[in-house]
């Protein structure tokens, strides 16, 4: 299996639809080839700086557009990050990320604390993600001045779909992100959301963006859907089990280096689906301690209970830092 960047539409189409257990024994096969089957990286995602944001994302829990139950809450102090990230580090995560709901970094106060912030927590030897909005390309490089580790910038969906989702900014705006993080050495995470309202086409519109990226996000999240209370999406309906497989088992074959997690609505996920997610290719989870929150509204499996889960499937959780076992060659094509 040779890494491309050139891949059709044509192409993952056919992937994608592929009869359902032969699409997960292909992208398994795949995973073997570029990843330990049997390492799991866990993430914790703290939300340093909540509510009150002023974009119209229509899933977002913490939109100030929208009535939901989020309390809007001022940036965390250093302190409170450190001792979270301390707990995580002691149940296996290898990465913190840390969330701002901001549309985009200033060149302010709270962008130094986040700086200090990503300093500190990777001097305890953890990766450290941030996922702050729009960044400028000296942004950018102050975060990788800093030794931030990864930067998350979600496309969420196609480009067509995505006005219907978001208003407030545009598919390039972030693609735009994404290209002023790639000109520093921070790694790129970037997937989408399922059971937005979405088609087909749209999943395999936003899996072209993203495997005709060059190079391809270190890491893609597979978030679905979590129903919020008081988001346009509320009324949304379950995203159906075997679409994340297939959405799973495409992104691990069209992207066989990158990490693909299995994110928010995990908790939503028998150990046997989540078995069969690690199966198709997933080999990233957030994991979490606080009531098991993903974001302030997600809820997120707990760390023993991942644990269990772990011992269960004969799973371990990845080291930060660790390269992936590239062993075939890398060839890129396009
Ligand atoms: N404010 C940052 C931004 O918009 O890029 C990060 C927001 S959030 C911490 C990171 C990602 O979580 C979002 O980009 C979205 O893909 C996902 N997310 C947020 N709310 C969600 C929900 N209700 N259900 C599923 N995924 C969600
Ligand atoms: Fe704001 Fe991010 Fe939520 Fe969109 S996803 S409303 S940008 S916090």
């Amino acid at each position: 299996m040779i890494v491309r960047y050139d891949w059709q539409e044509a192409e993952i189409r056919e992937i994608y639809n592929k009869p359902l257990l032969e699409l997960v024994y292909q992208a398994a096969s795949v995973h073997r080839q570029f990843h330990n089957p049997k390492q799991i990286q866990v993430c914790k995602l703290i939300s340093i700086k909540t509510g009150a944001c002023p974009e119209d994302c229509g899933y977002c829990a913490q939109s100030l557009r929208y009535k939901t139950e989020v309390k809007p809450q001022a940036l965390l102090e250093k302190e409170t990050v450190i001792n979270i990230a301390k707990l995580a580090k002691a149940n296996g995560v290898s990465r913190v990320c840390m969330g701002a709901a901001w549309r985009e970094v200033r060149d302010n106060s709270q962008f130094e604390s986040v700086l200090d912030m990503v300093k500190d927590v990777t001097s305890m030897g953890l990766e450290v993600c941030c996922t702050l909005g729009m960044l400028t390309e000296n942004q950018a490089k102050r975060l990788e001045d800093a030794g931030l580790y990864a930067y998350n910038h979600n496309l969420d969906t196609s480009r067509d779909y995505y006005s219907t989702i978001i208003t407030t900014r545009t598919y390039d705006d972030r693609l735009n992100t994404i290209n002023n993080v790639r000109q520093t050495n921070v790694t790129v995470c970037s997937g989408g959301i399922l059971g937005l309202g979405e088609t087909v086409e749209d999943r395999i519109s936003m899996l072209h963006t993203l495997s005709t990226l060059n190079p391809h996000p270190e890491s893609v999240p597979i978030n679905i859907l979590s129903q919020v209370k008081g988001t346009p999406l509320e009324h949304q309906p379950d995203v159906p089990f075997w679409d994340i497989v297939r959405m799973i088992a495409t992104a691990r074959t069209i992207m066989p280096t990158s990490d693909v997690r299995l994110s928010a609505g995990r908790a939503r996920l028998s150990k046997v689906e989540q078995a069969f997610c690690f199966m198709a290719g997933a080999n990233s989870i957030f994991s979490s301690d606080d009531g098991h929150m993903l974001t302030v509204t997600t809820p997120c499996p707990g760390y023993d209970s991942d644990q269990e889960l772990f011992n269960l499937l004969g799973l371990q959780t990845r080291a930060p830092f660790v390269k992936k076992n590239n062993t075939m060659p890398q060839v890129t094509v396009g």
